[in-house]
């Protein structure tokens, strides 16, 4: 049910004992949400853990207050009087943390994708926040003050969401409230060091050998590339390695619409779609059983063959194209 965010707050200080749950393959913004609502109801008096299916890329865990964050077996067996999910825009994002909710619906949902249709008893959406942080951090000014790790613990989901501030999301609100958090002793370096320094050498290996299979359609309009398990295999890389490839694809000049093809396992391909100013990216994920945002989206498939998904999503993103233009 559709909720005010004060309903939501009220609701979390009834909390005795709260799980709070990011979506599977987490980014910054899973990573910051989880970790900073726990950190906050720790602060409020309120025992806290967070969970995610998938265990973090390992770059995020040098970053201080990420270890609040532990994988479903290391809480399974708690019981817990309040669940919330967070960054995700359906109850299929969460994975294998599904098991934490013993067949109930969520009790609160918190989230900014606008394909996200609701899900929980109380459910809270702004997809016009830049990230689910930015919705975090409004929740902890009405419950304790702000400190320095939290500070950090926020900026981290406001960085990554908004592409360190570049994306058409990175508006005065954004900047103001990033302001803020840096005034209360927050540090984007370290972030920044973090998420976009980490590359290993058979990554950028890995790079070179996914620009090799890069096409161009629609008059440059649209680009696309993959990674298939082969080249994975070959390059000694997992799919974690892939964060970011996308954003390299969506850097050619003429390109609306970039496109990543990730094979991982065999016979599943994560699909992730970006825009630059005029296509909806997230009606073309929505429609193959995924989400997003109308600039980043994304879903994955079950398919025999890589090819099949790429001539399947190749064929709806240029559509989509065809009809913005
Ligand atoms: P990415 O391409 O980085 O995996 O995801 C881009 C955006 O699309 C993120 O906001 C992410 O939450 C959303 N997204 C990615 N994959 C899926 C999916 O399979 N289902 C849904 N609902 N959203 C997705
Ligand atoms: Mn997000």
């Amino acid at each position: 049910m559709w909720a005010t965010l004060d309903q939501v707050i009220d609701r979390l200080k009834q909390g005795r004992n709260v799980c709070v749950i990011g979506h599977a393959k987490p980014d910054g913004d899973a990573i910051s949400s989880v970790a900073g609502l726990v950190a906050i109801l720790e602060r409020y008096g309120i025992a806290a853990a967070g969970c995610i299916a998938d265990q973090l890329p390992w770059y995020y865990r040098s970053l201080p207050g990420t270890e609040r964050i532990s994988t479903p077996d290391k809480v399974r067996g708690q019981s817990f009087d309040t669940t919330v999910i967070v960054d995700s825009s359906d109850l299929s994002r969460i994975g294998g943390a599904e098991v934490l909710l013993g067949g109930a619906p969520p009790d609160i949902t918190l989230d900014h994708h606008r394909t996200n249709e609701g899900f929980g008893k109380l459910d809270y959406c702004d997809s016009g926040s830049a990230a689910t942080a930015m919705i975090v951090l409004e929740i902890s000014r009405a419950m304790v003050p702000l400190d320095e790790e939290l500070a950090q613990l926020l900026l981290l989901g406001i960085a990554t969401d908004t592409g360190f501030f570049k994306f058409a999301n990175a508006d005065a609100e954004v900047l103001a409230r990033a302001a803020e958090l840096v005034q209360q002793g927050a540090r984007l370096q370290p972030i920044a060091s973090a998420v976009l320094e980490h590359r290993s050498l058979s990554t950028l290996k890995l790079l070179g050998r996914l620009f090799d299979t890069i096409q161009v359609r629609e008059e440059g309009k649209l680009a696309y590339g993959w990674v298939s398990e082969g080249m994975l295999r070959e390059t000694g890389c997992t799919d974690q390695d892939t964060e970011g490839f996308v954003g390299e694809i969506r850097a050619l000049h003429e390109v609306e619409v970039a496109v990543l093809f990730v094979e991982s396992p065999p016979g599943e391909v994560h699909v992730s779609l970006r825009s630059k100013s005029y296509v909806d990216v997230s009606e073309v994920a929505a429609a193959l059983g995924g989400g997003g945002h109308a600039r980043a989206a994304g879903c994955s498939l079950h398919v025999e063959r890589l090819q099949e998904a790429v001539d399947q999503v190749v064929a709806a993103v240029a559509q989509a194209i065809r009809e913005s233009s």
